[in-house]
């Protein structure tokens, strides 16, 4: 992974935020990319070429906006700040191949897109990334994140990072990190760095018979990531009102591919998906209840 470089834009982008009367919300991760170098890193890192439908997110002034544009057949941009939709008009008046779309990329129809690229406002990380793991069919996404967020999105099962986050946005896609940015190429500088991750959706590897029972049992078990599997399972089953000693039953359909004393942090994507595996056909069998949720 590489380090950047500064080449400030600090001052457009002061005068930006005068000239459209905007007061950086941190709420809505108000913190403009301030560095040239950082943003044609971000362009090139994509790839893009003349057969590149882009979704971005999250537009501000349109820093990485017109980089793309200039690169992409089309870009589509999300922008729920409406004067920021009045600087993106202005700034991108020039180009036939830019669709703005005012509103919350929470809620907006998501166009058809094959790559997407944003730098997050970081309060909906993690749902817009479900969001688009989910809804959308697409290549590549090069997305920036919170430092300490993208070390969640790699994490290895073993270490600190491996969290209910890291099964399920592994479970969809294959994740790397590939330029870390530091607080001070924003405006205003955040309390914290940053990282740029690519995702694309995982080809390779198992998937569950059944992915709304999988994603079912990570949340019903990891809350508990310290606890060793059976501990786990026997906790999420009486929340569940289930007969706790249904977790040795599950356990005993793996074959010996969990033996229920792994520490949940150890346990890596193919095992769990052949336990939730084990649970769906405990499901079929009439023992356990269809998730609702
Ligand atoms: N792309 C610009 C850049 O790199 O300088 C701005 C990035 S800034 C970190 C995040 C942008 O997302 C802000 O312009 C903010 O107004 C916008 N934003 C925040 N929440 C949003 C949401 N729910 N839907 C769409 N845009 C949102």
């Amino acid at each position: 992974m590489s380090t950047t470089q500064v080449s400030s834009l600090s001052d457009d982008i002061r005068r930006l935020l005068n000239r459209y009367n905007v007061r950086p919300d941190k709420k809505r991760g108000q913190s403009f990319l301030n560095s040239h170098s950082v943003a044609r890193d971000i362009i090139v890192l994509a790839g893009l070429s003349e057969k590149d439908d882009v979704l971005e997110i999250g537009g501000g002034f349109g820093v990485l906006t017109q980089l793309i544009a200039e690169k992409a057949r089309q870009i589509h941009v999300i922008e729920i700040d409406p004067r920021l939709v009045k600087a993106l008009r202005d700034a991108l008046k020039d180009f036939t191949n830019v669709n703005i779309i005012e509103g919350d990329a929470l809620l907006v129809d998501l166009p058809k897109a094959n790559k997407i690229i944003a730098n997050l406002p970081y309060s909906i990380s993690s749902k817009i990334t479900f969001r688009i793991l989910r809804e959308m069919e697409f290549d590549d996404a090069i997305l920036m994140y919170q430092k300490e967020f993208a070390s969640r999105l790699v994490g290895c099962p073993g270490t600190t990072e491996y969290s209910r986050l890291t099964i399920n946005v592994q479970y969809y896609a294959e994740v790397e990190e590939i330029l870390e940015v530091p607080a001070d190429m924003f405006y205003p500088v955040p309390a914290v760095d940053s990282t740029v991750v690519r995702m694309t959706p995982r080809k390779k590897g198992s998937f569950a018979r059944d992915d709304a029972v999988f994603h079912w049992m990570i949340r019903g078990i990891y809350p508990y990531p310290n606890k060793n599997l059976r501990n786990a399972l026997q906790i999420w089953f009486r929340n569940l009102r289930i007969d706790k000693s249904l977790s040795d039953e599950v356990l005993l359909r793996l074959d010996g591919v969990l033996t229920g004393k792994e520490r949940l942090r150890s346990i890596n994507l193919d095992q769990l998906v052949r336990l939730a595996d084990a649970l769906l056909v405990l499901i079929e069998e009439g023992t356990i209840a269809y998730p609702r949720e």
